[in-house]
């Protein structure tokens, strides 16, 4: 008997994993969370049936996300994660000695708890000294959080629909704005234009960001499991140019061993295809 994990990507674009067994399945107050075993991508979490993280590929998305912005700003020392309950964003944050305080503010405690047990590459660095995690939503925590609190807001977040909807509108951006510091960098998970449906959540997040921040733009990688493959993370700050402002030489001189990320890459992942700088350009009609 074969068993399938199937995610549909569109109306008529699915996609499928075979699995070996379904590990786990709960229903938490804000979501239905499953975690299966397959032979080519290791764990999967699905949050409502959407593929969150495979063991096999999660590293291109938890390296793209962190070290961009690490290596644009080596005086990152206060840290806000927005989301993130699998844990690999805090876990490549964990890796620099040099950042004080993460706080992560998660929307649903069970998505950690399961984390912790089935994701343990993930989630093992939860129980850093470093982190505290606020267990509510992410959009009345920012809104609450004080003026120039943080030096990077990292918004590691479901899709623009159900919990993760506040963290995609104008007044969450304009809130992280303040409660970022006078050279904070916010970076957010940026969906992808390859699909319309996707396209059209992603032109709203950019141009909502742009409201605010001088630099906005987006950055790309290949995440084979992510609708199209093709992923985009925006990157925003009041001061910082990523491609200009990246500092390789100290960045190699810490020896963080990465599988995706590298400093070339870096200011290759700004060069984006026309596809996606037409669907952009198109936001500021
Ligand atoms: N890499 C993933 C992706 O884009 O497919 C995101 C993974 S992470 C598991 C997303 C997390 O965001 C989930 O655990 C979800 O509970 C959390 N989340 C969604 N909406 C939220 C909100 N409004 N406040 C805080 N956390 C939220």
């Amino acid at each position: 008997m074969d068993l399938w994990y199937t995610e549909n990507h569109t109306d008529d674009v699915q996609f499928s994993i075979k699995v070996d067994r379904q590990l786990c399945t709960h229903q938490s107050e804000f979501q239905r969370i499953d975690i299966f075993e397959s032979k080519e991508f290791g764990r999967i979490l699905t949050l409502d049936g959407y593929l969150m993280v495979t063991e096999k590929d999660e590293y291109i998305y938890h390296e793209m996300i962190t070290h961009v912005p690490l290596a644009t700003n080596p005086d990152i020392k206060k840290v806000l994660v927005v989301g993130g309950g699998d844990g690999g964003t805090v876990r490549e944050l964990c890796r620099y000695n040099h950042i004080e305080k993460i706080d992560m503010v998660e929307i649903d405690e069970m998505v950690v708890s399961v984390c912790k047990e089935f994701l343990p590459k993930l989630a093992c660095s939860l129980d850093d000294k470093r982190v505290t995690i606020y267990y509510e939503d992410g959009m009345r925590f920012v809104r609450n959080a004080p003026d120039s609190q943080y030096d990077l807001i990292i918004v590691d977040s479901t899709d623009p629909f159900g919990v993760g909807e506040g963290l995609f509108t104008k007044e969450f951006y304009g809130n992280c704005f303040r409660a970022l510091t006078d050279d904070g960098i916010l970076v957010n998970q940026h969906e992808s234009t390859f699909y319309d449906s996707y396209a059209n959540s992603m032109k709203r997040a950019h141009s909502r960001i742009k409201e605010f921040f001088s630099t906005a733009l987006v950055y790309q990688a290949h995440i084979p499991t992510y609708p199209s493959g093709h992923w985009l993370f925006g990157f925003a700050s009041k001061k910082y140019d990523p491609r200009t402002d990246l500092k390789a030489d100290w960045w190699n001189s810490l020896g963080l061993v990465t599988q995706y990320y590298n400093t070339i890459l870096h200011t290759g992942c700004f060069a984006i295809p026309n596809n996606v700088r037409n669907t952009l350009r198109e936001t500021y009609k």
